[in-house]
């Protein structure tokens, strides 16, 4: 197809923002993920300055059939766009607070850490994931499991309004009485009917909480595990327990004394004060001989010391599984593939509580996924030289050691690859799916948005509801 961007007509001549062809100065930063393993070759990118832009985007591109994918970071990329107009957000980044009624409305580029640096000095959060680098409308779209989530349940709970342009090139705002079925279902189905420009966010009134983590030497793993699996099922609801094995490659984001090393990683985060804390967190403290321990009172602004997710683009394949349960057994299996003695080529495999306020009915119907789950899974590796061809199967390989105790769905922020029409139906429980797949024929019945995780197929194709694993 060719694209005459510059004609009367063009998308250049209608938007306020830049549009940019492949080769362009500025096309290959704007077009960059934040996942570095994936480069995306769009035909034309936008980089809009106001929603009126994106009007004039999608209309643009739903007249010449051409699809439509967004991105804001690409903390999200996991595989190639290739063709169609890529809508870049990241211009898109008002943020306003109304601190008195404790709501934001921000724009589709705003990253956690903008919002936060305007919303902790008024004493108030919003339910951020474990990196603040991620976008706040890429994370909520598709559910957000917050660091606190057992406190306070998922980011998508807290969305009040979403203002969209819609395939039909229409700018709206939707929420429990406008367009209430688009509301529920954007909640939880990522980027699948269209392009958002903003939301608008309950806060939580907190500032301070008490996080951080503490690291072992992995080969402990077996004795950790067993000791974490124990203390977790003991916590109370507000208490946000996860561990990590993590193979920490020798380089600067790791500090000295874990670089190239393979450790276990038990994080833990409260709403609650330092006494609280200690208190709670005492036997795991007992446990083996730490490395490090870093677990204390934090400014919420610090939610990054939690997990310590690297906080440069870094390159990844990643891949996840909801479980009911992580007993014993299931332990053995996942230590045989990823434990002490593995040569495994994966920089983390992450275990979640769940449950909590995680578990609870929404006030308002949404189309998340994980309320009934025991452990949400992610499997992530590094996939470059000489390991890359590894990194693959080393994922696939855990979540087989693990599917016997799996719920047979994932999330869609941690599902990875969309995957075939079975594989990418996981990231819902059916009645979520089924709510999507309604939406997605009421409002892009042309599949103008089939990047990503569509539950049309680019051919058009419908994804069936997904089967157990
Ligand atoms: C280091 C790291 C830590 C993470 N931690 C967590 C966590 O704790 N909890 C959690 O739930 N998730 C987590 N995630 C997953 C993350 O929330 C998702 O990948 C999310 O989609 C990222 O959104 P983004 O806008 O930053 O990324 P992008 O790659 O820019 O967007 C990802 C996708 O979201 C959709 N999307 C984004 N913006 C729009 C828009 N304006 N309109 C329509 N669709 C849009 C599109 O489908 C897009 O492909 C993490 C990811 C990473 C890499």
């Amino acid at each position: 197809m060719t694209i005459i961007d510059t004609e009367p007509g063009g998308l250049a001549d209608q938007v306020e923002g830049r549009v940019l062809r492949p080769g362009e100065d500025g096309f290959a930063d704007a077009a960059r993920p934040w996942n570095v393993a994936v480069e995306h070759h769009p035909d034309l990118l936008l980089v809009p300055r106001s929603p009126q832009d994106v009007v004039a985007g999608v209309r643009w591109a739903a007249e010449r059939g051409l699809p439509v994918a967004v991105q804001s970071t690409g903390h999200g990329a996991t595989e190639a766009i290739t063709g169609g107009l890529l809508i870049s957000t990241l211009g898109l980044d008002t943020v306003e607070v109304d601190a008195e009624n404790r709501i934001a409305r921000v724009g589709a580029g705003v990253r956690w850490a903008e919002l936060l640096a305007r919303t902790v000095p008024e004493g108030l959060i919003g339910l951020c994931g474990s990196s603040s680098d991620v976008g706040v409308v890429g994370y909520c779209l598709g559910g957000g499991l917050p660091i606190l989530g057992r406190a306070f349940g998922f980011a998508a709970e807290q969305v009040r309004s979403i203002e969209i342009v819609t395939p039909d090139g229409r700018l709206r705002t939707v929420d429990g009485e406008h367009d209430a079925d688009l509301f529920e279902v954007l909640k939880g189905g990522k980027g699948n009917f269209g392009v958002v420009t903003s939301i608008e966010l309950d806060l939580i009134p907190l500032t301070d909480f008490y996080g951080g983590g503490i690291i072992y030497p992995g080969e402990d793993a077996a004795e950790v595990l067993t000791a974490f699996r124990a203390w977790a099922a003991g916590l109370p609801d507000g208490a946000c327990p996860s561990v990590a094995l993590l193979r920490l490659p020798d380089m600067e984001f790791a500090p000295p004394p874990l670089r190239g090393r393979f450790v276990v990683h038990v994080r833990f985060a409260l709403p609650g004060d330092k006494a609280e804390g200690d208190r709670l967190l005492a036997p795991m403290r007992a446990v083996s001989t730490p490395i490090m321990d870093t677990a204390g009172p934090l400014s919420y602004l610090q939610v990054d010391l939690v997990n310590l997710d690297p906080p440069e683009p870094t390159p990844f394949e990643q891949a996840g599984v909801l479980l009911k349960e992580f007993g014993e057994d299931a332990q053995a299996a996942l230590l045989e593939v990823a434990g002490p003695g593995v040569h495994s080529p994966l920089l983390l495999v992450e275990l979640r509580l769940m449950g909590g306020a995680l578990g609870r009915p929404s006030r308002v119907r949404d189309a998340v996924s994980g309320r009934d789950a025991a452990w949400c899974v992610s499997a992530l590796g590094v996939p470059v030289p000489p390991i890359a061809e590894l990194v693959p199967p080393a994922i696939e390989q855990v979540l087989d050691a693990l599917r016997p105790w799996a719920t047979g769905y994932t999330m869609v922020n941690f599902h990875g690859r969309p995957g075939d029409a079975t594989d990418r139906a996981r990231a819902w429980p059916p009645d979520a799916f089924e709510a999507i797949s309604r939406a997605k024929r009421r409002y892009d019945p042309d599949n103008l948005m089939r990047f990503g995780h569509a539950v049309l197929l680019p051919s058009g194709e419908p994804v069936e509801p997904a089967i157990p694993l």
